[in-house]
């Protein structure tokens, strides 16, 4: 919660609490959240209906919970049932930012887009300060500068915003997505839409399919001139629920001319880039490989003010005002795909059906 949208949650009825220097880290001290009418109490939890942050709760802090309490945080179900069932065994009602469903009613709650928005620029502006050269041309009296080639592979959210980044700082910028939709988008953005003799892969919602190795092989053959050529390469692919795809490879990598920069916001998830590590700088070759890590807490500011702004949006869905009938009060209703869609644990059951599945293949 950032301090300024503290009024927005006491305007829905709500009493707001914030753990000391919880907007430390986002340049907000727990004076602008006094000033702002929230309580700072380090024993926020307790007493707690609502529990709002970016990253679930611990185990042990679900424990400390009442049973009926609700949380909403970023929730990663595949790679965290443990989370889940600690969740669901204290009989809270959890939801998770990344299943709210991407329908045009949700957008303004879609945390997914909002962080997506703010890592696919921050990658943009780290390949233009590793980057030992100017990215736009430059024509002087003492000569011709040409820009910089900038290559982006995945054109979502993030990518499109890498693409738009880079395009203002004036690079020529080529871009490849699976999606048959995605062409038009990066020619809106002022790119050239890299169009490969391969079959494009939609999946649902208007997200990407997984790829098969054979088409995964055939890719990276076709990709490598363009890569080859690039001075920064930004890759931002992903395939909902899977790890990322391996789109460049350790010996694409090393075709790359001198100066060559990588930036792999997929590193924490898998990587899209054969040897880049999350967190940190590394080289291959030519090239100095850069792995994102929690991209969006490297702009803390604008992504906590986004994320908040989907929170309360989101608390706004959920809340039923006051009336002459009664207070305001946290109702979420179950009927509203929503509501529905990204609620993982509720009244001591998962409630989100692949989890679920996955879960009772665990066994006890
Ligand atoms: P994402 O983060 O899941 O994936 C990023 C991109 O990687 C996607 O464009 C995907 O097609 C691409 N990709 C996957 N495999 C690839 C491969 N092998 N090679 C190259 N690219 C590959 O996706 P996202 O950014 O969250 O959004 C995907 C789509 O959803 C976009 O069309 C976006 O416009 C749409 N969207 C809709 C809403 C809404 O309606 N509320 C909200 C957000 C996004």
């Amino acid at each position: 919660m950032v301090p300024e949208l503290v009024g927005k949650l006491t305007g829905l009825g709500a009493e707001v609490a914030v753990e000391p220097a919880a907007g430390e880290q986002a340049d907000h001290p727990d004076e602008e959240y006094a000033a702002a009418g929230a309580v700072v109490d380090p024993d926020a939890l307790a007493s707690a209906d609502v529990v709002v942050s970016v990253q679930p709760l611990e185990a042990d802090r679900v424990a400390g919970l009442r049973a009926g309490t609700a949380t909403l945080s970023f929730l990663p179900v595949s790679t965290r049932p443990d989370l889940v069932v600690a969740l669901r065994d204290a009989q809270v009602t959890a939801f998770a930012a990344e299943l709210v469903p991407r329908i045009s009613r949700a957008q303004s709650m879609d945390a997914l887009s909002s962080q997506a928005l703010v890592s696919g620029y921050r990658c943009a502006i780290v390949a233009a300060g590793l980057l030992r050269r100017f990215l736009p041309l430059n024509m002087t009296a003492a000569g011709t500068v040409p820009p910089a080639q900038v290559v982006v592979l995945g054109a979502g959210v993030a990518g499109l915003q890498a693409i738009a980044t880079a395009k203002r700082l004036g690079a020529v910028v080529k871009a490849y997505d699976v999606r048959a939709a995605a062409a038009e988008e990066i020619r809106s953005m002022g790119a050239q839409a890299i169009e490969l003799d391969l079959e494009t892969l939609e999946g649902t919602g208007g997200y990407a399919r997984e790829m098969t190795e054979d088409r995964a092989a055939r890719q990276r053959d076709l990709l490598t001139p363009y890569i080859a050529d690039a001075d920064a390469l930004i890759t931002t692919a992903a395939v909902p629920g899977r790890t990322a795809p391996m789109l460049v490879t350790d010996q694409m990598v090393r075709q790359m001319g001198p100066g060559a920069v990588v930036v792999d916001l997929a590193a924490d998830s898998g990587g899209n880039v054969e040897g880049s590590v999350a967190g940190k700088v590394v080289r291959v070759g030519n090239a100095q490989i850069w792995g994102g890590a929690n991209v969006p807490s490297q702009m803390p500011g604008p992504a906590s003010k986004l994320y908040a702004q989907n929170v309360v949006n989101l608390l706004t869905l959920m809340t039923r005002p006051a009336d002459e009938d009664g207070a305001a009060a946290f109702a979420p209703d179950f009927d509203d795909e929503i509501v529905a869609g990204s609620c993982v644990t509720h009244a001591g059951e998962v409630r989100h059906e692949p989890t679920r599945d996955a879960l009772r293949q665990q066994g006890p």
